[in-house]
This record gives C-alpha cells, structure tokens and sequence, in this order.
C-alpha cells in the first residue's frame, strides 16, 4: 500500500497512535481530531499591471481550551487547507508541549513570494489580515512568521490590523520587527531552541558536539541559523546544507561568508565555491551524526528512513519524517526527536513577545534565551520522562508518542475541566 503523505492524515495518525497508548477518553478523542474552526479565504489583490488576481488563504484554529491559538502563516506557492490544518494541530501539541497559554492555529496562502513585488506582497499582506480580522487579536487568535514569511510582512500585519480596532495593537502579530516591539532574541530562537535541545539529546546518547558531523536541510530562518549557532555555540562542524535547488558537501565543514556569497551571488547555496554538490535526497542520506532537517514536511518517509545514517535526527522542520520513517528510524535505534518540542523555540519566542507586548515592558537577548532554555529542556526532560515511564511498562514508545501523550493529556484535561466532554 503506497505511503500516506497528506499531512493531516498523518497528524490525525499520530494523534490516534498517542490516544491508544494513553487510553485517552474517546470524547477527548473525537474532539482533537478535527479542527475548532476552519476559515478559506479569497483575496483580491491589485497586481503591478493594474490587474486583480485572487489569492487563495486558509487560517485554521485547532483548538483553543488552554488559551488564545497561535501559529504562523505561511506564503507557498504550494499551500493546502490539509497542510495548514495539520500544521494547526502541530501548533497545538507544540505550545501544550512547553506549556505556554495558547492553543494552535495556523495560516497560508497560495502565492509564489518570489515573483511579486514588494507592493503586492505587502497589499496581499494587508489582505489577509482585512480577510480573517474578525477572528483574530491578542486574546484570540495569534499570527506569526512560517515559511516564506518575515517580520516585514508581519509589521505590515500588524498595522493592517491596527487600523481595523483603530488602536496600535502589538500583541496580536508576533515576530515583529523590533522597531515595532518585537522581541529582542525571537529571530533566532527556532534555532537556538533546537540547539539547547540538541545539547541534551547529545548527553543522552553520549556524542561529543565538538567532534560531531551535521548536516542541515534548508537555508531559510531555522536551517540558517541552526547552521550558524551550531559552530557558535557548540563547535560543532556542519558539513552539508542545502536550499530548494540542492545541497552543498564539504567533509572540512563549510564557510559561512562562502555560503552567503553563494547565495547573494547564483540564488542557490549550490554556487559555494569547493565542496560537492549534491541532491537533498543525498544530503538526508550523508554520513553524519546528526542530521537536521529544517526545510519542509515529508522528507524521511518509508522509502529513505533505511538509508539515513545520522544517530540524531532533530526535526526542525515541521513535519518532515513521516509516520512509516518513525517506525523505521526506531526499530534502527535512531534517536528522532519531534517537530513540536525540536522547533518549539520559535513559538516560545513569539510568547515572550506577546507577554512583553501585552505588559510594555522589554527584556534583553540574554535573558530571552535563558528563559527559552528553561522551558524547552524541561519539555525534553518531560519527553524522556514519560518515554521510561512507558517503556518501564513494557511499551517501547518512540520520542514522538511520548511527547504526545504529555501535549495531549494537558489539552484533555482543560477541556474537561472546562465541561467539554
Ligand atoms: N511558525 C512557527 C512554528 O511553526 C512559529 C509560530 C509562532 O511563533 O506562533 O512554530
């Protein structure tokens, strides 16, 4: 039977998976499996040559019983309302994972970024928040950056907004720029959150970060700052890392001033001067310790997950290792971390700034990143925690179900006590 890869099939697979071992009550059950509200949007857009085109956006709020959802939007030119409401409910497991006050949600729109203009980007911006106004703000519904989506589009968001409850309203747009209150620390802190787990699923398995080999799916936000941080903070030797077009090798490690020139210069981190090229199918498969991909879903599926060579997989992508690849990298006694605790560090940053925006007061970098440290260790510690708990039992859990069954009891539990079910 071919593979499934809708992603909110597979969402709704994990989901079920963590419901079975948990025995979560049944009413529980049915209410996370579906979405809370799904809204489909068509946006009008006056493009450069006096002509409208209609874009298509999705939001989707998953389910709010343990506060305002959030998550971010994403602009792809191939976005889907199944890959948007899969993304909502990652959202959800995510911040109930660092038990921060949210629930999930998620947006995109259908558009191809790199063909528009600055003025139809910001127009198509302005757009979508005119689209889904009503149902958003910082006590309901909470957006923040995703793929292909900055905090310039986000301080467009939140002007957009602003003029809509004709008041500034910092809170309801995170990932902001800091000019207009973002938070120091949040452009890096998918990263840095994803490192400071990296840290101690290094010490888990016993690999000297130093000595360790890494390779990095994706050039974007989290891809290129793990790729930074990673020598920063750990010395560690990122040896692959690729972008839409392909990867680039170097055994020796590869040069951060050659990567961006390559980029600034061909568009592509494939025109680094050295190094081999190679496909992103090869660079999941290279001979590293730790392999982290930080591109898009569905990339370690049924048919690679036998090939990959790492001992650690970091997901920080969301999405990206698929329930039949889970199976596959555990029975193989490879350690692959989830997405929702792996890329928490972005969403925990968007709560630190949602706090400071809401209390007006501002916190530096260095106290950011401590804080984030804090909260996605104790996610982790909770992880392995819960994953002896299991295992003591006799039910060899992977590190995903064990995550889940923490995010999952703690939404069931607001529900109930809220007389839901
Ligand atoms: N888009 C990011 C994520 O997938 C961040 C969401 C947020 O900050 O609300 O976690």
């Amino acid at each position: 039977m071919a593979e499934e890869l809708n992603p909110f099939k597979i969402a709704q697979q994990q989901l079920d998976e963590a419901a079975e071992v948990m025995g979560l009550d049944e009413q529980a059950h049915a209410i996370l499996r579906e979405p809370m509200r799904t809204l489909i949007v068509n946006i009008p857009v006056k493009m450069h040559d006096g002509k409208v085109k209609v874009f298509q956006g999705f939001r989707v709020q998953y389910n709010d019983a343990r506060g305002p959802t959030k998550g971010g939007i994403r602009f792809h030119p191939k976005e889907s309302i199944d890959t948007v409401k899969a993304l909502s409910a990652w959202m959800t497991w995510k911040v109930s994972l660092a038990n921060v006050p949210f629930g999930g949600s998620k947006g995109g729109v259908i558009c191809d970024t790199k063909s528009m203009t600055p003025q139809e980007l910001e127009a198509l911006s302005r757009g979508y928040i005119r689209a889904i106004g009503k149902y958003i703000g910082p006590q309901v519904d909470i957006p923040a950056p995703d793929v292909y989506t900055t905090p310039q589009i986000m301080a467009w968001m939140m002007d957009e907004y602003s003029n809509i409850v004709r008041h500034n309203e910092f809170g309801t747009i995170t990932g902001k720029p800091l000019e207009v209150w973002g938070s120091e620390g949040r452009n890096d802190s998918t990263a840095m959150g994803g490192l400071f787990v990296m840290r101690e699923a290094a010490k888990t398995l016993g690999i000297d970060l130093k000595k360790a080999k890494i390779a990095v799916q994706g050039f974007g936000n989290a891809g290129m700052y793990a790729y930074t941080l990673s020598k920063k903070l750990y010395g560690s030797n990122v040896v692959a890392i690729s972008d839409s077009n392909g990867a680039i090798y170097d055994p020796n490690g590869l040069d951060l001033a050659k990567l961006e020139k390559a980029k600034k210069e061909t568009g592509s981190v494939t025109g680094y001067e050295g190094g081999e090229k190679m496909t992103n199918e090869q660079l999941l498969e290279s001979d590293v310790d730790i392999l982290i991909p930080a591109a898009i879903e569905n990339q370690i599926t049924g048919s690679n997950a036998d090939k990959i060579k790492a001992k650690l997989v970091l997901e920080l992508a969301n999405g990206p290792v698929t329930p039949d690849a889970d199976k596959i990298l555990h029975e193989r006694n490879i350690f692959d971390v989830p997405d929702f605790l792996v890329n928490s560090g972005g969403v925990i940053g968007s709560y630190f700034e949602w706090v400071q925006n809401i209390g007006g007061y501002y916190w530096s970098a260095e106290e950011v990143y401590s804080k984030l440290d804090k909260i996605i260790t104790k996610s982790y510690t909770d992880m392995m925690a819960t994953k002896k708990e299991y295992n003591d039992k006799g039910k060899n859990i992977t590190p995903r179900t064990a995550a889940y069954i923490i995010a999952v009891s703690r939404v069931a539990a607001a529900m109930k006590a809220r007389g839901w079910y």
